[in-house]
């Protein structure tokens, strides 16, 4: 019999515990031990049921491009459950002089693809708008090294691109500020682009040309995916599939190491023997329980910088629905001088998550401003989301209530040189038989990175590991 420990219940942990019980039910001779340090499984995925509506304290919903947290949820029975995002709706504005702009049709990130609907834009001054236009002359470039997404948007469009979007736009993904983040772990594509073509404007309008010739057209997915009763619906129904005696909470694991060609993994006063373990937790917390293993590649986990945040839901009632601009939400460019990072117009975006008679906001702190706001009270911060919502929507109303959730370390920042490193983490990985790695802190911080990367790291184990003596 192969013995597996999985180390982290979040929802990278329990996709490799799903993973591992189903081959087990395809009758590999397997059993695997999950362990938690808190007392519940799931990690930030969150959601709270309040007054009718549907509260999420950490991720709201993914992106449907990526399909493995949705194949899980169909796995798991929960096909039904899910739910597209209100596309008809999709309106997102930007805070610009501290009036909300739409951002332009057209846009697929920063690239402008509709000439007139970013030429008419308030959202961008003339200079910008020329260097769009000239944009689409940049030859195709070779580039040696890795760059910060703020130099790479900045080399095509200028200053203002990052400023009003490329930062706001990665802000509400990563937490962090482009100027730190790598072009080449968090915007692939568009380095790719730049590669093949220079200009990524001519390289987005070919990629569309080449859809719109290939074959029937299909409806377009939505943008992004959810689950109807919230995202913490997806981890029960995944840890209601998994053996309960296998799953240990309130465990911590302080470290691991190589024993017999095996792993004995030491949480408080246990130490257990296993073929094969998965460290499915952030960089800093996989770099604890590994320092005694490897200290080398404890070191490249540790320095995967983590950055807090903090989101705050707040219901209404039906008045301010009615006042709130339709669309999914704002973002703030930090130039802007707000603590705020962005809003989301929930009953907007997914109108299953509030009656119709409620408005439901989900405000969003991250990276430097979280750091700021962390140590106050959840009143203060409540009071500095609804000053700024009054100062950015006019919104005056009591709001029905109002809860501050705060994730400590919990978004990871792909800094410039991030896949080299991760190139380093692989090469000490593999020095290190029977131990696989899952998680965000690696190649994409959303939750279907997350499964996929999950899953993966079990069935890498399982196709390995040689049963115990
Ligand atoms: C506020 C917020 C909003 C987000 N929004 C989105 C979104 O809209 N869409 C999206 O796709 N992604 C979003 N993300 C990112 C995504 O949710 C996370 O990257 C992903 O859920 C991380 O899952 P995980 O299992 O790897 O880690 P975690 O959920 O952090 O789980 C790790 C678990 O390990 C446990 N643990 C830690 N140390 C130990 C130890 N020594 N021993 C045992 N257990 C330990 C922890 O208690 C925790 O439960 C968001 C993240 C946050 C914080």
């Amino acid at each position: 019999m192969t013995r597996i420990a999985i180390i982290g219940g979040g929802i990278s942990g329990l996709a490799a515990a799903f993973q591992i019980e189903q081959q087990k039910h395809a009758g590999q001779d397997v059993e695997y031990t999950l362990y938690e340090s808190s007392p519940r499984l799931g990690g930030v995925l969150r959601t709270e049921k309040i007054d009718g509506c549907v509260v999420e304290a950490g991720p709201d919903s993914f992106v449907t491009e990526k399909p493995w947290a949705a194949e899980l949820a169909r796995l798991v029975g929960l096909g039904d459950q899910l739910i597209g995002s209100n596309d008809a709706d999709r309106k997102t504005y930007i805070l610009t002089r501290g009036r909300l702009v739409e951002m332009p049709d057209g846009l697929m990130f920063m690239v402008p693809t509709k000439i007139l609907p970013t030429g008419l834009s308030p959202l961008f001054s003339w200079s910008t708008k020329l260097r769009m236009s000239r944009e689409l002359f940049h030859p195709p470039r070779a580039v040696d090294h890795d760059e910060s997404v703020a130099d790479f948007v900045e080399r095509h469009y200028g200053r203002e691109m990052v400023d009003r979007l490329a930062d706001p736009l990665l802000s509400g993904v990563y937490g962090g500020e482009s100027a730190s983040l790598s072009v080449r772990a968090v915007l692939p594509r568009f380095a790719e682009m730049e590669r093949t073509h220079g200009s990524l404007g001519r390289a987005m309008l070919a990629a569309r040309k080449k859809m719109k010739s290939t074959g029937p057209k299909k409806p377009a997915p939505t943008l992004f995916t959810s689950l109807r009763n919230g995202m913490q619906h997806l981890a029960e129904t995944v840890v209601s599939q998994l053996t309960p005696s296998s799953l240990l909470t309130n465990t911590t694991v302080q470290a691991i190491q190589a024993e017999a060609g095996g792993w004995v993994v030491s949480a408080g006063l246990q130490s257990d023997h296993f073929d094969g373990v998965v460290i499915a937790l952030p960089g800093s917390a996989a770099a604890s329980v590994l320092r005694l293993a490897s200290s080398e590649l404890a070191a490249e986990l540790a320095a995967v910088q983590y950055t807090p945040s903090i989101t705050v839901g707040l219901g209404y009632g039906h008045d301010v629905r009615q006042s709130l601009p339709p669309g999914f939400g704002f973002l703030v460019p930090r130039s802007e001088g707000k603590q705020l990072l962005a809003a989301t117009f929930v009953h907007n975006k997914f109108p299953h998550r509030a009656p119709d008679d409620r408005a439901l906001l989900r405000c969003f702190f991250a990276g430097s401003t979280a750091e700021k706001v962390w140590p106050m009270t959840d009143d203060q911060i409540i009071g500095i989301v609804r000053n700024e919502l009054q100062q950015i929507v006019g919104l005056r109303a009591e709001p029905h209530f109002a809860r501050v959730y705060k994730w400590q370390s919990a978004m990871a920042q792909y800094g410039v040189g991030h896949l080299e490193r991760l190139e380093r983490i692989e090469r000490l990985r593999k020095q290190l038989p029977g131990l696989t790695l899952a998680g965000n802190a690696y190649r994409g911080i959303g939750v279907p990175d997350c499964v996929r990367s999950g899953r993966e790291a079990a069935k890498q184990l399982l196709s390995v590991a040689a049963p115990a003596a």
